[in-house]
């Protein structure tokens, strides 16, 4: 089953996450997941710059130490950025010390506190972990399920338009396998945005 939006009785038994930013204001908040890779990430720097756009990039140490001017790009554009662990860790299969020591590793290179477990998924000791040193544990709103082979362009449209709402915290990928989806949508979908009146906030 695609889900482009989780239902508020899961989120209810996540409480750490934060699933969604202040519903009484009428702004957005778009993130990418996977990145910096040089094929990918400069083109959406491209598309955000040229509809004056700011987002949250969550980047993989790993890739960071790949391609630091990818990254250093990135930062130049104003963009903000939080980690997704060194090397999208799953989180479910692994220990709790060697989970926070990941994350913290690429959190400490990024110079941020906001981190995005990869899957969406980690185990409720890491989390407890990680947020008694400060750290917020971002997930989303909408998922787009751009890395999807099995989904077309519009039907990834329509439903992103369907589940934005004042808050939402949109998930988008800046990755190799999500581009055949991600790079049409996002123009598309920043563009009925803001004929909706979002603003885009950065995290
Ligand atoms: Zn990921």
């Amino acid at each position: 089953m695609i889900l482009f939006q989780i239902p508020d009785w899961v989120r209810f038994f996540f409480k750490g996450f934060t699933w969604r930013k202040d519903p009484s204001q009428k702004v957005i908040y778009l993130t990418f997941d996977d990145g910096p890779v040089p094929e990918v990430t400069p083109l959406v720097l491209d598309i955000l710059d040229k509809y004056e756009v700011k987002a949250t990039f969550f980047m993989v140490g790993d890739n960071v130490r790949k391609h630091p001017d990818v990254y250093q790009e990135v930062i130049r554009r104003g963009h903000h950025v939080g980690s997704h662990s060194y090397n999208h860790l799953q989180g479910l299969h692994c220990g709790v010390r060697s989970y926070v020591a990941n994350v913290k590793k690429t959190n400490e290179m990024l110079g941020t506190k906001l981190f995005r477990p990869p899957h969406g998924r980690m185990r409720s000791p890491q989390m407890s972990l990680l947020k008694r040193e400060g750290y917020e544990v971002v997930l989303w709103d909408v998922l787009a399920n751009d890395w999807s082979k099995w989904l077309k362009p519009g039907f990834i449209l329509r439903n992103v338009k369907r589940h934005t709402r004042n808050g939402s915290i949109i998930v988008f990928h800046d990755s190799i396998k999500a581009q055949h989806n991600m790079l049409p949508v996002l123009p598309e979908a920043i563009k009925w945005w803001k004929e909706q009146g979002y603003q885009f906030g950065l995290l």
